[in-house]
Formats: structure tokens, sequence, C-alpha cells
């Protein structure tokens, strides 16, 4: 399984900062030692025309040259630098080259990335660019060069808070569909309306939790009839977490993401996944879930290889 990293750029945070930017090290740390059959790449740099796909020329022109909007700035929680504007460039690069990799070989994986509430000429909430919305675009676009009929695009959000960058990119784009389940008393306090949202209340557990993934994805398949899926696995539903006011335990995240991957698999649908947040009191309980997920999808990746042709 090959799965792209971009910690070589580590945003310089104040003292304090509540962005647990060491995460993405310790993971492929854990990931070489651990899992030695997936092959890490580093990400490649999505271009100006590649973000253009989804967001705003004056948004990209300002987030890279600096000028962005204090208020903007506030609300994507990070100071401005240069290594800030570089590493969400690459955040986008990692979650294309998963995707196209995953349309080749059936999984792959960005180490970072699920910024979902990012919007076309905003971020917000820790996100910059929405990695997942341009990744899409430009597998649709890479697609139509082969086929008229568009690539119909799933992105399952599990990430505890609601994707609501995502929904706003793609209201009424009726071939992606965009699935989020997450806490109903959680940031963003306004959401935005997806394809299908499921809120779950504060406290919520293993058994809640998984059932209301049973429902939303039968939904999902009544409704949608997907070629390509985009999972953001985040891991801030665990019980552990400072800001996901949920109470999920390993097991259950992971049960969560045996059931997305096995989802895609019955389906034979390739679908590459990203980590979106995670935000442990203990950082250690937040890599050991992502951990989990690799584990999961690398499972998925060799039946992928192993498959009759
Ligand atoms: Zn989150």
């Amino acid at each position: 399984m090959r799965v792209f990293y971009t910690d070589r750029f580590v945003l310089p945070l104040p003292v304090g900062h509540r962005f647990p930017m060491g995460k993405y090290r310790l993971l492929r740390d854990r990931l070489e030692r651990e899992l030695p059959e997936i092959r890490l790449t580093p990400a490649p740099r999505a271009t100006d025309g590649e973000l253009a796909l989804v967001h705003t020329p004056a948004y990209i022109q300002a987030i890279s040259d600096g000028s962005v909007d204090p208020r903007v700035m506030r609300e994507i929680g990070f100071p401005w630098s240069e290594a800030m504007a570089e590493r969400a460039r690459h955040s986008v690069g990692a979650t294309i080259a998963a995707a196209r990799t995953a349309l080749a070989e059936g999984v792959a994986a960005n180490i970072a990335g699920g910024t979902h509430h990012s919007y076309a000429d905003k971020g917000g909430g820790f996100c910059v660019f929405n990695d997942a919305a341009v990744a899409t675009r430009l597998m649709q676009a890479e697609h139509a060069r082969v086929d008229r009929r568009p690539l119909r695009v799933a992105i399952i959000d599990l990430d505890v808070h609601q994707g609501n960058g995502t929904a706003h990119v793609f209201r009424g784009d009726d071939t992606v569909f965009t699935l989020s389940l997450h806490g109903a008393k959680n940031f963003p306090f306004r959401k935005e309306a997806g394809s299908l949202d499921a809120e779950l209340p504060d406290g919520c557990g293993d058994d809640e939790y998984l059932q209301a993934l049973e429902r939303a994805l039968g939904e999902l398949d009544a409704r949608f009839e997907p070629q390509f899926a985009i999972y953001l696995a985040g891991a801030d539903p665990h019980e552990g977490d400072r800001l996901g006011r949920l109470k999920l335990t390993f097991d259950g995240l992971e049960a969560r993401d045996r059931r997305v991957f096995d989802w895609a698999w019955q389906r034979r649908l390739p679908m590459a996944f990203a980590m979106a947040g995670g935000y442990g009191h203990e950082l250690e309980n937040t890599v050991q879930v992502q951990l989990n997920t690799f584990r999961v999808a690398a499972g998925y990746s060799m039946r992928w290889q192993n498959r009759p042709r």
C-alpha cells in the first residue's frame, strides 16, 4: 500500500498551541517500524491550477503570499508562514497522489489531509485547502478524458466534526455524494447541508456509532452508486480526544474502519483515505487510532493485489 507524507513541513506554532503537529512524524515512524508492507513516499506539491479546481484564485494567491485577511487566518487557527502555505499545498498533493494511486491499485493514503472545513474562498478549523475536494475534482477531470460520463465520487467523512467546507463545495453537484457522521453539538456550529448528514449526541459510544454508520452506508447505497471513494478517517471520535465529545473505544474505531473498508471492498470500489482530526489528551492515543486504520487498510490493500483479474 502506498502512503504519502508531508511531515518535513512543520508549522512554527506558538508554545501551548493546541494543534498536535508532532502526530504526523510519530505516525510515520510507527508505520515504518510496524507495517513494513507500506511504501512511504514524500507528497508532491499541488499546483495553482489543481487548487483552482476548488479554490478561488484570490484565496490561493493570498495563502501563498501571506496577504490573507487576518480574520480568515484567525478562523484557520494557525499563524501564517511560508511553511504553513507549503505544507497545505503538499497535503493536497498527498491526497491527489493517494487518489490516483487508489484508482490504479485499490487503496492508498495520505498521512495528513482531510481538511474538510476549508471552503472555496476561505479556510477554518486548522484547514487551509480542501484536499479531498481538490482530489475529487481532479480525478473527475482526468476521468473525463477517457469517459464522458462523469466519475461518481463518494466522500465518507467520519471525522467527529462536520465536513462543512466539503458539503458547501459540492452542493448541487449530483456526481459527488458527501456523507458526514459527526457530533451534533461540536464545531462547526453552523453546519452546511451535505448529501447525507448523521448527527451524534455527546457521549455516543461504539454501538450507537456503528449503528448510525450502518444506516448511513445503507442510505448512501440506496441513493448513489460511487465509482471511487475518499475516506476521512478522523481519530477524534475517540474517548480520549480533547475536542471530540464522543466515547468511542480503540475497538469501536477499528470496527468503524473495517466496516468502511469492507463496504468498499465488497463493491470493488477503489478508496483513498486521509487522516483528518485527532487531538488526544495523550498524543499516543491519537497515533494509535490512526495506526490501527492503516493496519486495517493494509489488509484490504493485500486483497486488492491478490484478487483475480
Ligand atoms: Zn475533526
